[in-house]
């Protein structure tokens, strides 16, 4: 096992959340293996796999015995019991691939450090994660490790010494104006990646010390520094969004300070460069961009007023104000997502209810309220036809709610426990599905959506 999952913590904590579906959904333990249980634990969740690669199952078997659990008889040769198992794995694996659909999450792996927010790219086939750390000042850039099934460190972007300087004594500042909550060590918002051919570049937003752009070096095989960021008008970025229109590659800063002004940035061959600015004294608090019947759009939600639509023109080549969306004060996030051919969009809110809406071929119409005191994040994600919102709590469980399609509402789907989630970010590699939950003030949480048989 590589990267965090060394941790015993680490390991405990994902066993135990393996056993607990084992426990319910198959029959291991009415195998007269309870001793070996463990080793059925790994091996039931290899059965994901195996629906998929029926020729590898003695392989893969054969890596969770040696790397997993501690029995030793079973570490070093196939006996009976081994044998008796795999069968008990075909078994589940049918089961499994053909089962009606019965959706769960589950933690697979849990990442020893804080988070404000993760970001997902694929390069060269691969999976990447960027794990922007407000405490360590550092993007983690993890990878699906095919061997091992999961998450393991690729390279760390931190930023460098000089920087720290720069950051230090702006800390120092903030700390004798007292300003409890951005003195508390967070200077990293953001790790955005950007894909430009085969370059991979990294935007790392940060609240003290600048921004700046880190690009995959082939021969150093690591993140190096490409360029800063010219950001005279960006004081506090609080979210960074990338988007492409007509095969150009743009990157939008929202800024959230009063004297703050969100900018668009555009790649011209060589960097990227401050193209348009957007939005003067309101306080952003994120954007999104998204595709309204054909045409390009950004919605930037404020502190300081509803949220704004603006629409890209076509012969101006720049973003004009559209319209807003009314009654919708304080919103922290906008996210919005494609269902059935049909456009929403989700509003997070930590006062009153976040809400889910519809573009209805005019406008976005409310299709539901969800009740979010505490919320610092709605996120709309699907897997396998299934579409969900988690919604962050600081004060109590997040939520997933999971859409039905009968009555055309997402309806709670499970609860889970993340100490201040500030995102929820999915995650698919080439056969499994995962969303991370980021937490400000607590580990790391990978959840995968598992499909279960409840006939079992
Ligand atoms: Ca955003």
């Amino acid at each position: 096992m590589t990267g965090a999952s060394k941790n015993s913590s680490v390991n405990t904590e994902s066993f135990l959340n393996k056993q607990r579906i084992l426990t319910h959904k198959l029959v291991c333990f009415n195998l007269q293996i309870s001793s070996k249980c463990f080793k059925t634990v790994e091996i039931s969740f290899s059965v994901l796999e195996l629906c998929f690669f029926p020729l590898k199952i003695l392989k893969m078997f054969q890596f969770s015995l040696t790397t997993s659990v501690s029995v030793p008889s079973f570490a070093t040769s196939y006996d009976l019991s081994l044998l008796l198992s795999a069968k008990f794995v075909v078994g589940v694996s049918q089961s499994f691939c053909f089962s009606s659909g019965n959706e769960d999450f589950v933690v697979h792996q849990i990442l020893p450090y804080q988070s404000v927010s993760v970001d997902t790219f694929n390069s060269k086939n691969d999976v990447f994660v960027a794990i922007a750390q407000p405490s360590m000042e550092n993007c983690m850039v993890l990878e699906w490790d095919h061997i091992e099934m999961n998450f393991r460190s690729y390279d760390n972007i931190t930023v460098l010494e000089a920087e720290y300087t720069v950051f230090s004594s702006a800390v120092l500042k903030c700390l004798q104006r007292q300003q409890a909550p951005a003195c508390s060590g967070q200077s990293i918002v953001g790790c955005k990646a950007i894909l430009v051919g085969d370059q991979v570049f990294v935007v790392v937003a940060q609240l003290f010390g600048g921004s700046h752009i880190y690009k995959y070096d082939e021969s150093w095989t690591k993140f190096v520094k490409f360029q800063d960021i010219e950001v005279s008008r960006i004081s506090k970025p609080n979210d960074i969004e990338l988007f492409e229109i007509d095969s150009e590659m743009f990157f939008v800063i929202a800024d959230s300070s009063k004297a703050g002004l969100s900018t668009v940035y555009k790649w011209n061959n060589k960097g990227f460069y401050s193209y348009q600015s957007l939005h003067e004294w309101f306080r952003d608090t994120d954007a999104e961009f998204l595709d309204i019947d054909g045409k390009s759009h950004l919605i930037l939600s404020s502190r300081s007023q509803v949220p704004i639509i603006l629409q890209w023109n076509k012969a101006s080549k720049k973003f004009v104000p559209h319209g807003e969306i009314p009654n919708m004060e304080d919103v922290l996030a906008v996210k919005s997502f494609r269902m059935q051919n049909n456009l929403y969009i989700t509003l997070t809110r930590f006062i009153g209810d976040s809400r889910v809406m519809k573009w209805n071929s005019k406008q976005f119409v409310e299709i539901q309220a969800l009740p979010s005191r505490g919320a610092m994040t709605l996120q709309p994600f699907s897997f396998k036809n299934n579409y969900y919102l988690a919604l962050g709590s600081d004060y109590t469980f997040s939520q997933i709610y999971q859409w039905d399609g009968e009555k055309k509402l997402f309806r709670l789907f499970k609860e889970i426990y993340v100490q201040a989630p500030r995102s929820f970010t999915a995650v698919s590699t080439d056969r499994r599905d995962f969303f991370f939950a980021s937490s400000f003030k607590g580990n790391t949480q990978i959840f995968e959506h598992i499909i279960i048989d409840l006939s079992l």
